[in-house]
């Protein structure tokens, strides 16, 4: 077996992890991002929504997304759509964006080892990880680690052979084809919710350009056993609402995920651990939309762990500030987006027509705010009292918690 050492291991190479990587290579650590398959981003899990003052900050180039400055809902009997003056959203082109991403990461020096899986946690006497076994194509390959910083997604490998975290138990289930279409509103996005479309949770049409799209279907577990495969399909085939506006549908890749839907509920550091992006949960629980905050707090993952690495105190006392700047910037945004989301899974397609009908009071900026669950205090303290229509009012209060 081969033997590397390294100041700092990432374990995944999406978002979160190319993130943690640059920055801990930024500041002076030895670094190896491990990614189990071929190349970076070779299967798309995500359908890549997110937002242009968040792309502009990450300094991802404008050739990595599709603007979006029409927001579309549908419900059964309804439908409303919210228009911008500049375009505020974006769908990603994933693979562009995730390699992007991870070749910052290699020119700030840190080492990409594709086609290895980790399969290993190494454990000190104390039982504290101090590296991880990885297969690659022709040999296993032992990386120790002073830090080692759990970013693989969902699976949460390495917390989970350490014993401190179980599966997940809610979550939810994406299936997606990016299609040709034969007419698109390219700068449009839909939601689409009620029964017909996902008994928990909403269809969606994404276009990621001017005649491509990503057509999909969320559904949440255990809430409901509805196969969001079968289920896409068939709103395809039968050419559902919106659907049936894009003409002639041509498949021409498949997608299929999972993501994390227990709000904040674990703890993301311990002694030479760091777990970020979808292993620590930090999903916008509202469209359960995540790369935003794996980037982001992938960037302060790597930070704490180069600052405890040049203090010699890798400890979990020591790695703590990132839990507490991540907490500090989303943990109440999050508890309040679970309290509409709570509301959105109980609605029946009655209530969601009505529903669409409050979303339909909203300005864009609001809608915007609402969607992304920045729901900032004094934001949601004016919308609560001040806003003109009494059934915005009843929403905010709401998600106030009064
Ligand atoms: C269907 C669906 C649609 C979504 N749509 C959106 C959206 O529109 N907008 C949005 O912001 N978010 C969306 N999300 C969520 C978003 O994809 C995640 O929040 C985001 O990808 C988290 O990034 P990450 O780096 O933590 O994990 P991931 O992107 O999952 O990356 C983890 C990486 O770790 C690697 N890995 C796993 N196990 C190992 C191992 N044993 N060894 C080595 N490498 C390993 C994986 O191959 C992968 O590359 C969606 C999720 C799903 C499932």
């Amino acid at each position: 077996m081969e033997e590397l050492n390294f100041d700092v291991v990432v374990v995944g190479g999406g978002p979160a992890g190319s993130s943690a990587a640059r920055i801990a290579a930024e500041n002076e650590c030895t670094v190896a991002l491990v990614e189990k398959e071929k190349e970076i981003a070779e299967t798309v899990r995500t359908s890549g929504v997110t937002w242009i003052s968040d792309i502009k900050k990450f300094k991802i180039p404008e050739d990595c997304y599709n603007s979006i400055k029409r927001f579309s809902f549908c419900s059964p009997k309804n439908s409303v759509t919210i228009s911008d003056n500049v375009a505020k959203a974006a769908v990603l082109d994933v693979r562009k964006t995730y390699r992007f991403l991870a070749n910052r990461a290699q020119s700030s020096g840190a080492k990409i080892f594709t086609s290895t899986n980790v399969s290993e946690v190494l454990k000190n006497s104390d039982g504290k990880c101090v590296g991880v076994i990885a297969k690659s194509i022709d040999k296993h390959i032992q990386f120790n680690a002073k830090v080692i910083i759990d970013a693989s997604g969902f699976a949460s490998v390495v917390a989970k052979e350490l014993g401190h975290v179980e599966q997940w138990k809610k979550f939810g289930v994406g299936a997606e084809f990016e299609v040709k279409t034969e007419e698109l509103e390219q700068d449009n996005w839909w939601l689409m919710v009620g029964q017909e479309y996902s008994p928990a949770g909403y269809a969606w049409i994404f276009p990621t350009s001017k005649n491509t799209a990503r057509v999909g279907v969320g559904i949440g577990k255990p809430d409901s056993e509805v196969d969001p495969t079968i289920r896409l399909n068939e709103l395809i085939d039968k050419k559902i609402g919106p659907i049936k506006d894009l003409g002639k549908i041509e498949k021409i890749e498949f997608h299929y995920g999972l993501i994390p839907n227990e709000g904040l509920s674990r703890k993301t550091v311990y002694d030479n651990l760091i777990l970020v992006g979808d292993s620590a949960g930090q999903a916008n629980p509202l469209v359960l939309e995540g790369i935003r905050y794996a980037i982001r707090f992938g960037e302060v993952a790597g930070k704490v762990a180069a600052s405890a690495i040049k203090n010699e105190d890798t400890s979990e006392r020591s790695l703590i500030p990132y839990e507490k700047e991540w907490r500090k910037a989303i943990e109440s945004k999050i508890n309040s987006a679970i309290k509409v989301q709570n509301r959105w899974v109980g609605l029946t397609d009655e209530e969601w027509d009505k529903e669409l009908d409050i979303i339909n009071e909203l300005t864009a900026d609001e809608f915007l705010d609402f969607i992304r669950a920045d729901f900032g205090v004094s934001k949601m303290v004016k919308l609560a009292t001040h806003h003109p229509k009494m059934i915005v009012r009843q929403l905010f209060n709401m998600v106030k918690g009064t």
